[in-house]
């Protein structure tokens, strides 16, 4: 598989192409935005090039990451998994409203960054099909909605429903569910939730937590959906279809 990389620390690159090589991929090496666009534009002989994966580094010398994303995105449907050290939930929607497909954040596991390559590239329709545009690419109309059973949380336009139904959100009650929702079943730390939802720590938010997962329970007429792990945190239950 063609992988193109987005980084402009060649350290970085080098190691992490190393290791990309190892796994069996050609790794195209771009070092800033400029780059990363010229790489993903058709060639003078109309040429598409046929990228597997792009993972986009956000910290870039000449543009912002995010807006190298929302360009890479009208050109090509390859699957972009963005790189970066912010880690709150709020970077991770931006990104993932850009057309992001999946959002990994530094310093990170490298078996875990190969799974998500792999795991995107595998939803991914493939470069044969990348001829059709952004547009006509199937399942284009899904980016960005987390299906939970009769339960869809749309990331792009912030809207939640159930069996269909609107359910209105506060905007921390849809940022606890879709930090929730993004990763069903895994355990969320108190700590952890507070420091992505409300960016703050742990002290003075008193029960601010607990009222914003009660309200989640009532208003979704799902109690069960986010299950409290007694003395750790909260998890979503995915519910069956
Ligand atoms: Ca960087």
């Amino acid at each position: 598989m063609r992988l193109l990389l987005v980084e402009d620390d060649d350290h970085v690159a080098a190691a992490l192409s190393a290791i990309l090589a190892r796994h069996g991929f050609a790794v195209t090496h771009a070092r800033n935005g400029e780059e990363a666009l010229q790489a993903v534009l058709p060639t003078a002989q109309g040429d598409r090039p046929s990228y597997g994966v792009i993972l986009l580094d956000l910290g870039l010398p000449d543009q912002d990451g995010y807006q190298v994303c929302a360009r890479v995105r009208k050109l090509t449907t390859t699957p972009v998994i963005m790189v970066t050290a912010r880690s709150d939930v709020r970077s991770r929607i931006h990104g993932l409203n850009l057309g992001a497909d999946d959002y990994v954040v530094k310093p990170y596991d490298t078996g875990e960054l190969l799974a998500r390559i792999h795991a995107v590239a595998r939803r991914s329709p493939g470069p044969a099909d990348d001829a059709a545009g952004p547009a006509g690419s199937p399942g284009s109309a899904e980016a960005g909605v987390l299906r939970l059973g009769a339960v869809a949380v749309e990331l792009p336009t912030r809207r939640v429903s159930v069996d269909g139904e609107p359910v209105a959100l506060t905007r921390k009650e849809f940022d606890l569910l879709a930090l929730l929702a993004q990763r069903p079943g895994v355990v969320f730390r108190r700590e952890q939730i507070i420091s992505e939802v409300w960016q703050t720590s742990w002290e003075g938010t008193g029960r601010t937590l607990e009222v914003h997962v009660a309200s989640l329970r009532s208003k979704l007429r799902m109690p069960a959906l986010i299950e409290t792990v007694r003395g750790v945190g909260y998890r979503l239950v995915a519910p069956a279809a």
